[in-house]
This record gives C-alpha cells, sequence and structure tokens, in this order.
C-alpha cells in the first residue's frame, strides 16, 4: 500500500501511442476531482504532478526517462525518491472500448519497479467502461 501523503510528486506515465491524439484531460481532471485512480489521495495536500509517455512499445524507455528525471531532481531540488509515486494511466492499465490493456504492462512496471518507485494504477475511470467491464463486455477482464 503507497503512503499518499507522503508523496509529494506524481508522475502519470501515458500510452505514448494514446498520446498521439489525447491531451490527457480525463487523466488531469480526475487527478483535480480526486477521482478514479486518484481517490486516495488526500483532497487538502498539494501536489506537484508530471505526465510522460512510456516511450512507445515496448516501454523501455521509461526506465530512462525516469532515472534521468530522478537525477536531476535529487541535483536541484534534493528531491526525494520516497516522495515520488508513479501513476500509471488508465489507457495503459484498462480494457475499453478501444483497446486492450498495454500487453507490455508488466514489463513497464517491473522497469519502474528498479528505478525503486512507487507505482499506483489506472487514472480516469469511466463509471460506463466499468459497467461494462464487470458485465463482460469487453473481451479482457484483466484489469
Ligand atoms: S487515460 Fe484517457 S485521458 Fe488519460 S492519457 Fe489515457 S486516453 Fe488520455
Ligand atoms: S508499451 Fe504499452 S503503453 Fe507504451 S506505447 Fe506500447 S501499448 Fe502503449
Amino acid at each position: 500500500m503507497v503512503n499518499l501523503a507522503q508523496k509529494d510528486y506524481i508522475i502519470v506515465v501515458q500510452c505514448d501511442i494514446v498520446k498521439e491524439r489525447c491531451p490527457g484531460y480525463l487523466c488531469e481532471k480526475a487527478f483535480h476531482e480526486r477521482t478514479g485512480g486518484f481517490k486516495d489521495y488526500p483532497e487538502d495536500k498539494q501536489y506537484r504532478i508530471m505526465n510522460l509517455t512510456c516511450g512507445g512499445c515496448c516501454g523501455k524507455a521509461i526506465h530512462r526517462k525516469l532515472t534521468s528525471f530522478l537525477r536531476v531532481a535529487a541535483k536541484k531540488e534534493d528531491i526525494k525518491k520516497d516522495s515520488v509515486v508513479v501513476q500509471l494511466s488508465s489507457c495503459m492499465t484498462k480494457d475499453n472500448f478501444h483497446a486492450l490493456p498495454c500487453p507490455h504492462l508488466d514489463y513497464i512496471k517491473a522497469l519502474i519497479g528498479k528505478t525503486g518507485l512507487d507505482i499506483k494504477e489506472d487514472t480516469v475511470i469511466s463509471q460506463s467502461a466499468e459497467k461494462r467491464r464487470e458485465q463482460g463486455i469487453y473481451k479482457s477482464n484483466e484489469v
């Protein structure tokens, strides 16, 4: 269980392919309203938040991006690893109308795990998509 009160910095990782079209507004809105994958973040706490993409299939670039972030953030502001959490966007973690979850999800989580950063899953969660997942309408129910 990630201690969110201990965190100051959120890095939202989004699917590189999806981000060719998606501005990420619904992820930002979910954070702003503390819904979906952000529902457990305290409302009265200010967080810094940054968006990255996985870098494209197979997601290997995420390790370099995060290690670069950790190195520079530590140097410039003494930001500690323990104060950072990585939030994987729902377009990576959830089955939906457009696509199945990322086929490299476990690999990406393992890469992030190598950086020592905590990971949380999901960002925006659509009520109707959630209902369809529960009803088994989407073929994959891995998440
Ligand atoms: S979860 Fe939705 S809003 Fe967020 S990046 Fe993916 S497609 Fe865009
Ligand atoms: S590795 Fe997964 S999250 Fe990244 S671009 Fe490919 S499908 Fe999207």
